[in-house]
């Protein structure tokens, strides 16, 4: 973080005097955070809950990126907007909310949002960038810019009803989103830009909680999601943090990294990711499948697939795959050395949220035959055994 540290003054004190009296706070975790420059990259469903809560924590310098403008179905997860900013640029009624919220800290806007053309310089102006993004271009175009600049990236994403969170930081040792994800999933297979649908609330959980982990990384007030990564199934009511490593074979901060700056023609402006990423078994061995491939694939290989069901024990009482084997997402780290690493892994939730991530460990731990089953037991239940019940 910055060294700068200005002296607080009363109002300062007053208006922050909950959360100074915080011990591990304190005045000094206050001057931090005056001191401290942020960069929310997207004023949308994430970003809105994080730059308000940055704001109102009093983050000195607050940068906002986004290219889009207010739209209405924006409003009823995207908090910084407000009805009549329909139709104009979502960086000026984030700056109006934000100013109208605390006055005495200084809002930036950046309205060509992130490109690959500003994004070092852009991030390099910065401490920590927030990661609101829903677009998996410009999330690679954030991961990539964090590590060449080595500044902390704190990540949130929703898919569903599920949220995850944590905070990619290779500057001190940490993995990156590659580490996970080194290759895109398939155009088309994963909603993106908003299609799978969202309920505000949820943003509004992941939202704070990327907020929560700024402050943490500012403040030093404990230690920040780092290497962790933090799921809440709003469903169920369940979370889950899991240990997630450095990939040594990592694109971007492996020992023989491909990608060692931001290329302008790989960072394209859709929801999918441009081809160079994906990987040479990503033919052989797709990332997702759909229940009738998995069904298909179980029949015809069954001595080489293997479904595995990562529910909860409770959730296996109400329906169950009879071939499948049983490891809840939970236990899936201390399992995953005992997995057969000779076939074909497929992996099922109750609606493929659970199941990408335990593909996506897996895979960043090195097993490259693992395939995420889209739509769970549920879909399987719909198009291949009506006799399951649903829930
Ligand atoms: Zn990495």
């Amino acid at each position: 973080m910055s060294e700068r540290a200005p002296a607080l003054g009363s109002d300062a004190l007053r208006r922050y005097s909950r959360q100074i009296l915080l011990d591990e706070i304190g005045p000094a975790g206050q001057q931090r955070l005056a001191a401290a420059r942020v960069l929310i990259v997207g004023a949308g469903g994430l970003g809105s809950p994080a730059a308000l809560y940055l704001a109102a924590a009093g983050v000195g310098t607050l940068g906002i990126a986004d290219h889009d403008k207010v739209e209405l179905h924006n409003l009823h997860r995207q908090l910084l907007h407000r009805d009549a900013d329909v139709g104009h640029a979502k960086v000026d009624s984030a700056a109006a909310t934000l100013s109208g919220l605390n006055p005495h800290i200084e809002i930036i806007t950046h309205p060509d949002g992130v490109t690959p053309a500003n994004v070092v310089e852009l991030f390099g102006n910065y401490d920590v960038i927030v990661d609101g993004t829903d677009n998996f271009s410009v999330r690679y175009l954030n991961n990539d810019a964090a590590h060449l600049t080595g500044k902390p990236l704190v990540h949130g994403s929703i898919f569903k009803f599920e949220g995850l969170v944590t905070v990619f930081d290779t500057a001190r040792g940490g993995p990156c989103y590659r580490c996970l994800h080194p290759e895109a999933p398939d155009r088309g297979s994963v909603p993106g830009c908003g299609e799978a649908g969202v309920v505000g609330a949820l943003c509004g959980v992941i939202g704070s909680l990327q907020a929560m982990e700024t402050i943490k990384l500012i403040t030093g007030c404990g230690p920040a999601l780092r290497g962790r990564l933090f799921v809440y199934e709003a469903l169920s009511v369940q979370t889950q943090t899991l240990t997630i490593e450095r990939n040594k074979r990592c694109p971007l901060c492996g020992r023989n990294p491909q990608i060692t700056s931001i290329a302008a023609a790989a960072y394209q402006p859709t929801c999918t990711v441009a081809p160079s990423f994906q990987t040479m078994n990503q033919a052989e061995y797709p990332f997702e499948i759909d229940v009738a491939a998995a069904h298909q694939m179980t029949r015809e290989s069954s001595a080489s697939v293997i479904i595995i069901d990562v529910r909860e024990p409770h959730e296996l009482e109400i329906c169950r795959v009879e071939t499948a084997r049983h490891i809840p997402m939970r236990q899936i780290p201390e399992h995953a050395a005992a997995l057969p690493r000779d076939k074909h892994l497929l992996i099922m939730c109750h609606h493929g949220g659970r199941s990408r991530r335990v593909t996506e460990y897996l895979r960043a731990q090195g097993f490259d035959a693992v395939t995420n089953i889209a739509g769970g037991i549920d879909a399987w239940a719909v198009e291949i055994d009506s006799s399951l019940s649903r829930y």
